[in-house]
Formats: structure tokens, C-alpha cells, sequence
């Protein structure tokens, strides 16, 4: 027998749910819904989300911004519940530029995040994807129906794993020839040296030469990496900016805003 899978069939784990303003990359400051899907399998020493590992019991579902009631659904969620979350929140319609879907690593549910991305799309907003950029299988899967991506860069120094270069040679180059690299994001920490950078964004400017390379300074917590001195943000800016056209420095926003 064959079963169509549908958005009341799809399911997913689920952190949260809610409205919020864009902190990271080239669109930081737009009004974004945030899809912020459970689990991931990399664990870099300077994540911020480290609550999306595992899956909570129930997940968070902001009903209106910015102070808006919560619903705690039971997780997993199926895609048509996140739809409707989505155009609850986005009220009136267009008020959210666009829909982040994020994690984690959203792109562990490569079937869930395409079924919702086709469902956005008839909402009107614009699909984001946020991933580490690890996982060039699950970009194809998706390729098709989102709008932009960003992909990580992970950097040894700040995330204390192993640049997975293969993985991502692939991700950006199907990002390139699909048109859809919002950017090359990569943190970079007090212990990143500027010849490691070079190499970076050497790599990116080679693999996806069409996007920005942004230098995302890491934001101190726990056992992560230190933020870089501003003294040194100018030496990895030089080392970059030799190899790569177009290096920025965007630290997380929202993280001044006190915003999620
Ligand atoms: S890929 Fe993202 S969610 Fe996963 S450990 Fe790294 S920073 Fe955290």
C-alpha cells in the first residue's frame, strides 16, 4: 500500500516556537518566526542551545508576541500543529518577514522541514534554514523548497571538533548552484589564530564564492570559547579579507536585545 505522507502524518521533535528578532547574519533586525526543532549530533563547545539536545517532553508554543500565553503540546508535534502555530503567531499575516527553521540541527528531519517548508510557502512567508552546514544529503532534500541557508563554517578552535571540510565542500556547493547561501557563518573564539581563518574563508570563497563570509564572535558562556578582543577581530578581518571578497563581522544581536 502506498502511503502519502501528509502534514498530520509528519512528525517532529520540537523545542519551541515563537516571534523574535533575527540576531545572526545578513538579515539581522528582520521579524522572524522561529521553528526551533529538537536534536542535534555535533556538540560544538560554544553552542548556545544546548537544550535542544535531547527531547523535552513537551514542547514551547508562543501563541502571541512579545508576552503572549504558551502551549505546552506533547511532543512530537505534527507539521500541520506547526503551521498553525505559525500563522497564529504571524498576525496580522506579514508581519514576519519570514519563518527560521533551526535547531539543533533542523536538517536531522529532512522529510518534516520539507513538508513545512511547502506549508509556508502558502502562508507567504520566506523560508530559512539555519545548519551547521554537516549535512549535505538532507540540503538536497530540501534544496528545492527553501528559500535561503546559512551554513556554518566550524571552526577547531571554537567549536573543539574537527572542521568536517568534506561536508561541508558539499553543502555549499549545492547551496551555490542552487542559488540559496544566504551566508558562510563562522564563530570564531579568543584562541581562533588568524591563519586557521584564512583558511576558512579561503575555503568558502572556493566552495560557495557567491555569499558573504561573516566572522560571528563567540558569545561567552560556560566552558566555550572566550570572546575575541576587538584588537584581535582586526587581525582575523585581515587574514580573511586577503582571501575572501566580501568578510564581515556580525556579533549575535539578540544577545544585546536580551531577545531569545
Ligand atoms: S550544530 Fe548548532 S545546535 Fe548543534 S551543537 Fe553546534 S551550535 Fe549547538
Amino acid at each position: 500500500m502506498n502511503v502519502t505522507a501528509t502534514p498530520d502524518s509528519i512528525t517532529v521533535p520540537v523545542l519551541e516556537v515563537f516571534s523574535s528578532f533575527q540576531g545572526e547574519g545578513p538579515q539581522v533586525g528582520e521579524r522572524q518566526v522561529f521553528v526551533r526543532l529538537a536534536k542535534c549530533d555535533l556538540r560544538c563547545a560554544f553552542c548556545d542551545t544546548p537544550e535542544s539536545y535531547p527531547t523535552p517532553d513537551k514542547a514551547r508554543i508562543q501563541l502571541a508576541a512579545p508576552h503572549g500565553r504558551e502551549e505546552r503540546p506533547t511532543n512530537p508535534l505534527s507539521v500541520a500543529r506547526l503551521l498553525e502555530a505559525i500563522r497564529q503567531l504571524d498576525d496580522p499575516p506579514g508581519l514576519h518577514a519570514a519563518v527560521s527553521i533551526t535547531g539543533g540541527e533542523p536538517l536531522l528531519h529532512p522529510q518534516a522541514v520539507h513538508a513545512l517548508a511547502v506549508g509556508i510557502r502558502s502562508l507567504g512567508l520566506r523560508i530559512h534554514v539555519e545548519t551547521g552546514g554537516h549535512r549535505p544529503g538532507a540540503v538536497r532534500h530540501v534544496i528545492d523548497v527553501v528559500d535561503e541557508m546559512t551554513p556554518d563554517l566550524k571552526l577547531e578552535s571554537a567549536s573543539g571538533m574537527r572542521t568536517p571540510w568534506a561536508a561541508h565542500a558539499e553543502t555549499y556547493e549545492i547551496l551555490e548552484a542552487a542559488g540559496k547561501a544566504l551566508a558562510v557563518k563562522a564563530v570564531v573564539g579568543a584562541d581562533t589564530p588568524p591563519a586557521e581563518v584564512a583558511e576558512a574563508a579561503a575555503f568558502a570563497a572556493k566552495h560557495l564564492p557567491s555569499a558573504p563570509f561573516i566572522m560571528q564572535p563567540a558569545t561567552p558562556h560556560g566552558d566555550g570559547p572566550a570572546r575575541p578582543t576587538l584588537y584581535h577581530l582586526y587581525h582575523l578581518h585581515d587574514a580573511a579579507g586577503r582571501v575572501h571578497p566580501d568578510v564581515r563581522l556580525i556579533p549575535q544581536v539578540h544577545v544585546f536585545l536580551g531577545a531569545r
